[in-house]
């Protein structure tokens, strides 16, 4: 059964869209089936995935809001491999009309309940505030992926997503946790990122991302194509460092599953 990630953290410009785009390439390089599920109201992981969110006929707006089934909603990311669930502006409604429905905060989970088999990987790449659309990643996840720079505020933040996981997890999903923290436009020749790095070892110990994601430019660069960065430039440091991630992720879900019996 697949598993199903949010990728959150409610400060904004931290690297949640980077992640969640070149995680779903990176993921479906190697043979996963993927969904990426665009969550923000912005569609900028729309955008990303060489999808045009101003030419949506269904979206994640519908699926919320209007009981259209996911299958109606989805297309396919011919440029990152996977599949989306797109969002444009339409979503900024849904976060007052979701307010007044039943199971509110439930509704991304049913919508995905008959999707999970056909999935290894389902990401959710959250927008940047702790509203209902968070609380709705998060009631349907199984893990949470939280990206973050190393600055001196960023672990300000953290308590505050952290207390919502916890809210969450004990009364909404209880099956929810941080699936690991991950370090974004890393520089190593900073003394306060290493400071901060320390701190979060510290904290968080092996749910700390061993693979940091360096600052690189065809990161940046490689959404205004529409593109994940494996295929904008395969060999650029950005491009090595999300496979990479990929790597360990798929690895500690192996770990954590035991051996596969034959
Ligand atoms: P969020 O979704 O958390 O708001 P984004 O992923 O949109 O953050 O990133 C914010 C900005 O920083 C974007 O312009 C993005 O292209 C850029 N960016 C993200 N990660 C990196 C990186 N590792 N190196 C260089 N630029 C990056
Ligand atoms: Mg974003």
């Amino acid at each position: 059964m697949g598993k199903v990630l949010a990728i959150a953290n409610q400060k904004g410009g931290v690297g949640k869209t980077t992640t969640s785009v070149n995680l779903a390439a990176s993921l479906a390089a190697t043979k996963r089936r993927v969904l990426l599920i665009d969550l923000d109201p912005q569609g900028n992981a729309t955008m990303g995935s060489g999808i045009d969110k101003s030419q949506l006929e269904r979206s994640v707006y519908d699926v919320l809001t209007d009981g259209c089934s996911l299958d109606e909603a989805v297309q396919r990311s011919e440029a990152g491999g996977y599949d989306l669930l797109p969002a444009n502006g339409d979503l900024t409604a849904a976060e007052v009309e979701l307010l007044d429905m039943k199971m509110k905060e439930s509704r991304l989970r049913y919508a995905l309940a008959s999707a999970r088999e056909a999935y290894d990987y389902i990401l959710i790449d959250c927008p940047p505030s702790l509203n209902m659309l968070t609380v709705n990643g998060l009631v349907a996840a199984d893990g949470v992926i939280i990206p973050m720079q190393c600055e001196y505020y960023a672990l300000e933040g953290l308590s505050a997503l952290i207390n919502t996981i916890q809210r969450i997890s004990s009364v909404l999903n209880p099956g929810l946790q941080i699936e690991g923290l991950l370090r974004t436009m890393y520089d190593p020749r900073n003394s306060l990122t290493r400071e901060v790095s320390e701190q979060l070892t510290e904290h968080f110990g092996d749910r700390l991302y061993q693979t940091v994601i360096p600052r690189n430019v065809r990161l940046a660069e490689a959404p205004s194509f529409g593109l994940p960065v494996l295929v904008y430039d395969k060999q650029s440091r950005g491009a090595v460092a999300y496979l990479a991630l990929a790597g360990e992720l798929v690895r500690r879900h192996r770990k954590a599953a035991g051996p596969v019996a034959i």
